[in-house]
Order: structure tokens, then sequence, then C-alpha cells
């Protein structure tokens, strides 16, 4: 066996199974009985039968629009229900008294490290009034960060069609540092579905790129959007590469007509991603699944001027999205664990995912007996690893492991 850097021995995996955990140069490469002959490592630690996670999946979030790391800001509601121009209005207003994108986002990447999580999808502003200062501040932290989480970046854009300008930034964004293809309500904020879909299928063939939208529009009207989307990854595709995010209209219609729209999603292979909204209705879960769509799950909005809610905590999140979806028993919580683990890896397409020999030590140290477990109780992350070194302690996350000094930052992030 190759000279190893850390053997973390009475591991207990998701499985029951307990062994040791042999890391080398990032990866795990043998997980053998507890006791066994081994080479000398430069570290061994033993965690008494404490539960091995792997590092949690944020799949959706904002990094820059949170307002952790900034003073409390407290929520603003909308003149007169929701609305959501007026939602991005005072979103705006809000983010330009707030402390810096740096500030805010390094706050937030830290405090989700510290809860577990090692890979992020994050939704970056790219508009006429942002420009790419959001997502040249998101770029420059994904590289101070790289160490301690993988972070895939969605450009947002918002008003491809009714926003002169966005889709060429957005076209910009995408030779910048995004990664995917982002949009918002082809039909309740821009009001023309095929017009909106035509703009972000040719941004992701021109990039060759996924696509990441999000989908408020409900009822039937957002069911046909669905419906859309699905047809026009078969046909560009794209199958594996396309997510919708919320997607509310799942939880807002018939389960007849819910199912005819999940058996064309998953045909398609179009994910679908929830957070369980506060008190909004959301996609069936379970039923989903059994229909053969990959559903997974993110934070969303955190401490922004959305809603005051969240620390980046995805066991938090799983534990949200059972509690909404009345999952009780071990194979649905199973299934929410899924959905902050394998199901979002598939979804983001991350190598070597899991806990198993030849996997990126990418792990959670939790008292906990099994995933179950974790979720109801969340129990502190004893210890956060990425690829093998650790980034995270007892709930805190190491400032050595976003090692970059603020003066070797990259320019794009002054005045940000
Ligand atoms: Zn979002």
């Amino acid at each position: 066996m190759q000279p190893l850097d850390l053997v973390i021995d009475r591991a207990r995996l998701t499985t029951g199974a307990t062994c040791s955990i042999c890391i080398a140069a990032g990866h795990i490469v043998a997980m053998p009985e507890n006791g066994a002959d081994l080479p000398a490592a430069r570290e061994r630690i033993d965690i008494g039968g404490a539960l091995v996670l792997p590092g949690l999946i944020d799949g959706h979030n904002h990094l820059d629009t949170t307002f952790l790391g900034d003073v409390w800001r407290p929520h603003q509601r909308c003149t007169a229900g929701f609305d959501l121009g007026e939602r991005l209005a005072i979103q705006k207003e809000w983010l330009a008294r707030g402390a810096p994108l740096e500030k805010r986002a390094s706050a937030l990447i830290e405090r989700a490290v510290s809860r577990g999580t090692t890979h992020i999808r994050t939704h970056v502003e790219v508009d006429p009034d942002f420009g790419l200062r959001h997502l040249e501040g998101i770029v420059a932290l994904r590289e101070r960060y790289c160490d301690a989480v993988s972070i895939q970046i969605v450009g947002l854009g918002r008003g491809l069609i009714v926003r002169p300008g966005t889709r060429e930034l957005l076209d910009e964004a995408l030779t910048q540092g995004a990664d995917l293809v982002g949009g918002l309500d082809p039909a309740g904020f821009e009001g023309d579905i095929e017009g909106h879909l035509d703009v972000v299928f040719a941004l992701a063939e021109r990039h060759a790129t996924g696509i990441d939208l999000h989908l408020h529009d409900g009822g039937h009207l957002g069911l046909f959007t669905l419906d859309r989307i699905a047809e026009r990854t078969r046909l560009a595709g794209l199958g594996g590469h396309v997510a919708v995010s919320h997607a509310y209209a799942l939880g807002e219609v018939s389960n007849d007509a819910m199912l005819e729209t999940a058996e064309r999603l998953a045909a398609a292979n179009v994910a679908i991603m929830t957070n369980a909204p506060g008190d909004h209705p959301f996609p069936p879960i379970a039923a989903l699944r059994a229909a053969g769509v990959t559903v997974f799950a993110g934070n969303d909005d955190i401490r922004d001027s959305w809603w005051p809610y969240g620390d980046g905590d995805m066991l938090e999140r799983a534990m949200m999205i059972g509690y909404r979806s009345g999952f009780y028993t071990d194979a649905e919580l199973a299934c929410a664990f899924d959905m902050i683990t394998d199901a979002a890896a598939g979804v983001l397409h991350i190598p070597d995912y899991g806990i198993e020999v030849g996997s990126a030590a990418d792990l959670a140290i939790v008292d906990a007996r099994h995933a179950q477990e974790a979720i109801v109780a969340r129990p502190i992350r004893r210890a956060v690893y990425k690829a093998g070194r650790l980034v995270a302690r007892e709930g805190t996350f190491l400032p050595e492991a976003g090692s970059a000094p603020s003066a070797t930052l990259h320019p794009n992030l002054a005045g940000v």
C-alpha cells in the first residue's frame, strides 16, 4: 500500500459497517477491517465508532446575496402580497446598503464548510444593474476556498428577454467563470416561454454547458413550462445536464397531471431541486422519485432579503425536507439523505464522490449511528475533511483552510 497521509480508525459507515479509512493523496485508498496491519501514516485517529458521512452537497444556494456576516437585516415584505419584481427591487436596495460581497459570501462559505458541506452549486446574479461584479467576486472566492469546498457557479440571468443587455452579460459570464446557464420564470417574469428557452438553450449549446433554471411559475403554466424544458432537453441531447429549481407547479396540480409531466422529466433526464420552501407548495418528492425523476436538495436563500432563515447546514435542510414531506420511515429519511449526497452528486457531476475506495476523501464525522439519526439530530460536525485535509473542527471553520490573504484576492473583489 502507498504511504498514507491519514488513517481514521473505527469509522462507522452509513451501511452500518465499521472499518478503518485510509487516505493518501486526497483519496480513500483502502477501507480495511478495524485493527488491520497498516503502514505508518502521517496521522492516525480513532473516532470510536462515530459516523462518517460523505461531504454534503448544497445543490442550490445564493452566496452573493446572503447577509450572513453582515449586521442583521430585518425582513421586508412586499407591499401587497408576493411580487417577484418588487422582491428583486428590495433585494437590490438591501444589497446596496449591505456589507461587501466578499465579507458576506466568505462568511457563508465558511459556515457551510463548518456544517460538512464540501460541494456547492451557487446561483449568481447577472443583470444590467449588477453587471458581472457578483460573478467576479464569487469566482475569486471560489479560488480562495478551493482547498475547502468545490463551488459550481450558475450565471443567473434575470431578465434574458425583458431586460436588454442581460443575455449578452450572461454570454460573457459563461466565458468568465460561470459553469452553467441560469434563468428565471420564462412565463411569469419574462412573458415569453419559448423566447426565454431559446436564449437559454442557445447559450448552453454555444458554451457546451448545462442549465439550471429557477421556475416559480405555478399550476398548469408551470407544468407546461416543465414539459417544454423536457422536450428541449431531449432535442438538445442535454439529458443529465439540465435541472429545474423549485418547480412549485409539480406540487400545485392534480396527482395525474403531475405524473404526466414527471414521466417527461424522467424520460428527458431533467432533475428537480427543492428546498421544501416555507409555506409554499413544492414538488412531491417521493412520487417524483418513484416516477424516475432525480430530485436533489439545496438551501436556496440563506439569511438574505428573501427570508431570514438558514445557516448553510444541509443536514438541517434534509430535516426540513423530511419534515415537510411527512418522511417518517428509515427509507424515507434515507431519501432525504440521498438528496443532499448521492443524488446531488449525480446532478452536479461530482467526480469520485462517496465513501469508498477510490473516492475523493471529502467527509464529515458526526456522533450518530446512521444517516437517519444524523438528519433528525443534526449533531455538530466533529471534523470535516476536503481531499483528506482537515477544514473544520467541532463546527468551526479552520481559517488556514481558506488561506489566501486578502491582499492577494482578485482585484475585482475590491469595491464589490
Ligand atoms: Zn434560488
